[in-house]
């Protein structure tokens, strides 16, 4: 692999980067972690988070759910809310309609 910054040196850095771009200043700020233990979007917090103010019938894994989870992620609300639109709610709707 070859450095993502100078596109000269061989990669023996994380993020893609060459030693000497690494340590250079503000070139790492460039290249965002690749690490998957790296911290990501809002970040992680422990500790019992506050319900969400509202439930969502936007199903899971939909465009709108995601942008919900991120919302609560933001207030640092739970991400869930007990009564959260489920797959199985579709699921037995199509159970019933057959
Ligand atoms: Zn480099």
């Amino acid at each position: 692999m070859i450095c993502r910054h100078c596109n000269k040196a061989k990669v023996n850095r994380p993020r893609g980067l060459c030693w000497s771009c690494y340590y250079k200043p503000g070139v790492r700020e460039l290249y965002p972690s690749t690490s998957k233990y790296a911290r990501r979007g809002v970040g992680n917090f422990s500790g019992q988070a506050p319900l969400p103010t509202c439930s969502t019938v936007a199903k899971p894994g939909s465009p709108e759910k995601i942008a919900i989870l991120a919302e609560r992620a933001r207030l640092k609300q739970s991400l869930w809310h007990p009564d959260d639109a489920r797959l199985e709610d579709d699921i037995c709707t199509t159970d019933q309609a057959a």
